[in-house]
């Protein structure tokens, strides 16, 4: 039984009084809630403040993106052991806006990922095709490179630790959602490739959660699918009662 994930994806919002804001409507809201593993991700100079803020709730830490080095000459960037210092358990790592705006690769994506990992951080590892990809039917293909080359040379030891986050590019922040079919379809496509890339014990427990576009009124939907185990929320992570109703799907 693979316990569900609902993380909440700040992006570039939320100054630190509207994060404590957010979060204690949010922590009276989903209060007692102990089956769904409840993460939000506000900006790094928030993460402090979130985790004070956080005391004696289930929801969990997460930052937006980690550097590959845990210290050094590295100017502007913030490590695994800088995250997991202030409070974090969680990190998205390759997140299509940074691909899109920042130049991340698979090749860094890879690197982030082991680093994440050594660093005791729950990973959730971001892909998703373009709409141009899927139109040109790339979709699997873009798939398959993205998790064999972001996974390459991963073990995986702990499958809690390792979360997918299937994004189509074409379904974030725009109100298109893939539908249920569309998005089962390509879950099933990832977890048969885990299954090869490691083996079905591992596969079997690993998440996958489904980003684009999820909403209080299409959670439902997506979460009654086999292989769908949770979602990464990005618009709908900004206020305490669209969230709260994602975390409490039927
Ligand atoms: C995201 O930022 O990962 C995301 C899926 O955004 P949205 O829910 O706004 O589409």
């Amino acid at each position: 039984m693979r316990k569900p994930v609902i993380a909440g994806n700040w992006k570039l919002f939320k100054t630190t009084g509207e994060a404590v804001e957010l979060i204690h409507s949010l922590v009276s809201l989903v209060n007692g809630i102990t089956d769904v593993e409840i993460v939000i991700a506000p900006v790094f100079t928030v993460l402090g403040t979130a985790k004070a803020a956080l005391a004696g709730s289930a929801i969990q830490l997460a930052a937006q993106d980690c550097f590959w080095e845990q210290e050094g000459a590295y100017t502007g960037e913030i490590s695994p052991k800088m995250l997991t210092d202030v409070g974090c358990s969680h990190v998205i790592i390759g997140h299509s806006e940074r691909r899109q705006f920042f130049g991340e690769t698979d090749e860094t994506v890879n690197k982030k990922l082991k680093a994440a990992l050594a660093g005791n951080l729950t990973t959730i590892f971001c892909i998703g095709e373009t709409l141009a990809e899927r139109e040109s039917e790339n979709t699997f293909e873009v798939l398959e490179r993205q998790i064999t080359e972001g996974l390459a040379g991963i073990k995986v030891t702990d499958p809690h630790r390792l979360i997918i986050a299937y994004e189509p590019v074409w379904a974030i922040g725009t109100g298109k959602t893939a539908s249920e079919n569309q998005a089962q379809e390509v879950h099933a496509f990832i977890r048969n490739l885990l299954t090869k890339l490691y083996d079905k014990s591992i596969a079997e427990k690993m998440r996958i959660l489904y980003g684009g576009s999820v909403k209080p009124d299409n959670i439902n939907g997506l979460m009654s699918q086999p292989d769908i185990d949770g979602a990464l929320v990005g618009g709908a992570s900004l206020k305490a009662d669209s969230f709260a109703s994602i975390v409490r799907f039927a």
